[in-house]
């Protein structure tokens, strides 16, 4: 269990209305339940609202992207009341004061805090696509490309979720590993923990990163900026069954000579059922574990793949 942090050590940014703070234009709030209620058990939340932070009052008139000609701004429906200039820039002080976090969760369809998809509209009030981004969001994101961004409506989605949560818990233990002072042995050593990790999202990437680690010919900055830039983004491809069935046969594969012919059966079994769908990842990784415990491996023992983030968060049983 290499990979436990504890919560004060962990920060997470969060649009404050989605922690019950009464900040939006009507004074009420958008509480997440998922957010307010688990993982608050294991994370420390910094909260932000960027429409108060600007000098916007509680209530106040609503505001929304609006689209005229090329240029994108933030004012209210009749287009008075542009804010976009102060959202930018309150965006590019939090940014550059909030280096520690290791992620944020944003407000969905906020004209400030949306990371998608957010409502634009002509001059005129007319509806266009919904592809903008939030003024105060974009300055955060743009700031740090790392950092694991996430929507509370699509936290809901228990694939993104887990997806979410396992991007957060890695790049904390990367954030660690810098602070710790970064060598080319701390970075191999790192890369080997998060092999079945990063096989169980995208094979490719996989070996990619194992053939920059192996590249002599890279400086060790160039090598460490290379190599978590190609692993966040291997981690934000969601792991589908297919692979991570395919990452527990490797699994089974590094250790099945100590586990005697029922044992293999049964982990065999298990992998299969969960391929098909007839189980949740939990199942065969919880029999790993045990077989792990019986036969100890230290190599698999560090692997994240195999305890990513706190247990109680029972984010490997809803799939
Ligand atoms: S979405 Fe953002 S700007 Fe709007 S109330 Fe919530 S925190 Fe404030």
């Amino acid at each position: 269990m290499i990979h436990v942090v504890d919560k004060k050590e962990l920060t997470i940014g969060i649009s404050a209305c989605l922690v019950g703070e009464k900040v939006r234009f009507d004074a009420s709030n958008k509480p997440s339940t998922f957010c307010m209620n688990e993982l608050s058990e294991h994370v420390t939340y910094q909260s932000f609202c960027p429409e108060v932070a600007i000098g916007l009052p509680i209530p106040r008139k609503t505001i929304r992207l609006i689209k005229k000609d090329d240029m994108i701004t933030v004012s209210q429906p009749d287009g008075n009341g542009d804010v976009t200039d102060a959202l930018k820039a309150y965006g590019k002080k939090v940014a550059s004061l909030t280096k520690h976090l290791s992620g944020y969760i944003f407000c969905a369809k906020s004209p400030s805090c949306g990371m998608e998809r957010v409502k634009v509209y002509s001059p005129e009030g007319n509806s266009l696509a919904s592809t903008g981004v939030g003024a105060f969001a974009q300055e955060i994101m743009a700031a740090n490309p790392l950092l694991p961004c996430e929507e509370n409506g699509r936290l809901n989605d228990a694939r993104i979720r887990e997806n979410f949560v396992a991007r957060v818990y890695a790049y904390k233990h990367w954030q660690k590993l810098v602070a710790s002072g970064l060598t080319l042995h701390k970075l191999t050593t790192f890369h080997s923990h998060y092999k079945y990790t990063v096989m169980s999202h995208d094979l490719i990437a996989y070996k990619k990163l194992g053939q920059l680690l192996a590249n002599n010919d890279v400086a060790l900055d160039d090598k460490a900026s290379q190599y978590i830039s190609g692993l966040m983004a291997a981690l934000k491809v969601i792991a589908t069954r297919k692979k991570h069935a395919n990452t527990l046969s490797h699994i089974q594969g590094y250790f099945s000579k100590h586990l005697n012919q029922i044992e293999r059966k049964e982990l065999s079994e298990q992998i299969n059922a969960y391929r098909e769908g007839l189980i949740p990842l939990i199942a065969p990784l919880t029999l790993i574990n045990h077989y792990l415990l019986q036969h100890p491996k230290q190599y698999l023992a560090n692997q994240a793949y195999l305890s990513p983030y706190p247990e109680q968060l029972r984010l490997r049983y809803a799939y």
